[in-house]
């Protein structure tokens, strides 16, 4: 449904919904990781970034982290740079890090630009400033008639996140962009995997929400139906029966960490919906899955109904 189909007294219900949110939410920090679609469609794109600007003008702290395999793939390929993989991690020698740093330098230019014409002041950021991401090199266990565990090369687990720039930035009223790149003990570079920059900064920040934006309608069963709300317990059980995998797997581990270390709860958000970020925040309805602590509030419970035995919902009061 277009705005402009729409009545203006419908436009003012729309309004008048979001205040509760606005002021529920006001000086609350929202991790947002930003990929997929959103992020290469000039539309979804230019909504993403007034819905940014406005969540920041109405009071809240949005931090994003973006992604950029799919435009670091492109590059290395025209480049006719050969993809070797290690349990499906890109082996990243130095000269493929400095493509994924060249590319992700240039996206994250490219969404501070977008936030401010919209009119944010959003800062770039990589984990090297300020030392704020700590990184260790990646291990993987050995493969058949290996010793030792080998390393995919410059990529990286995160140690730690320092809150303190982001904190400062997010309290002067800046909003921060930030590229998937740690460093090392010895001041080395590592490329991380950003939905778990994402799900850390979260943890890190005590952020509200973590919301996640692909490509998908949300998390799917089996049959392909939409799972409204899960918990992190559903999310381990998904995991081990195969429902879960591929791109969605560090999606879901970095949205249960999270949720079980203060996070009050995470999204995964179909951002091929314009606006969905500020429909996922500012009103009642959702687009895609919620992901909930294990011990959640019944009334946030309440939205479980599709995963839920009917005889639980009863008798919670
Ligand atoms: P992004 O670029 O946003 O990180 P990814 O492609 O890495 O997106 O991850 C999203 C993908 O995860 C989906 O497009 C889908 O192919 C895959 N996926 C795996 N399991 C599921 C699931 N249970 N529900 C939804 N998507 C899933
Ligand atoms: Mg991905």
């Amino acid at each position: 449904m277009s705005l402009r189909t729409i009545s203006p007294s419908q436009k003012a219900g729309i309004l008048a919904e979001a205040l509760p949110y606005v002021r529920g939410f006001h000086g609350k920090t929202f991790v947002i990781k930003y990929g997929g679609n959103a992020m290469t469609d000039p539309t979804l794109k230019a909504a993403f970034a007034g819905d940014i600007a406005l969540l920041r003008l109405v009071g809240m702290n949005p931090v994003v982290v973006h992604g950029g395999g799919p435009q670091i793939n492109e590059l290395l390929d025209t480049m006719g740079v050969d993809a070797v993989f290690r349990r499906g991690m890109r082996v990243t020698d130095e000269q493929t890090m400095k493509v994924v740093e060249m590319v992700l330098g240039e996206l994250n230019q490219e969404i501070v630009g977008l936030i401010n014409q919209h009119g944010g002041k959003a800062v770039g950021l990589n984990g090297q400033d300020g030392h704020f991401i700590h990184a260790r090199k990646m291990l993987l266990p050995p493969d058949e008639g290996e010793t030792e565990a080998m390393g995919p090369g410059l990529v990286g687990d995160i140690e730690r996140i320092d809150a303190d720039l982001i904190n400062i930035l997010s309290a002067r009223g800046y909003i921060p962009v930030i590229m998937p790149i740690g460093v090392g003990p010895d001041g080395e570079p590592y490329n991380l995997n950003s939905d778990l920059v994402a799900g850390k900064l979260a943890e890190t920040l005590g952020a509200e929400k973590l919301l996640l934006l692909t490509n998908t309608r949300g998390v799917l069963d089996r049959e392909g139906r939409l799972l409204d709300c899960i918990t992190a317990a559903d999310i381990e059980r998904l995991c081990q029966d195969g429902t879960i995998h591929g791109g969605m797997l560090p999606k879901l581990e970095a949205a249960l960490h999270a949720v079980r270390h203060g996070v009050r709860s995470a999204y995964v958000v179909d951002g091929r919906v314009p606006n969905a970020l500020l429909l996922e925040v500012l009103t009642n309805e959702g687009v895609g899955t919620t992901i909930l602590p294990d011990d959640a509030p019944h009334f946030l419970a309440d939205s479980r109904r599709f995963l839920e035995p009917i005889s639980n919902e009863m008798g919670d009061s």
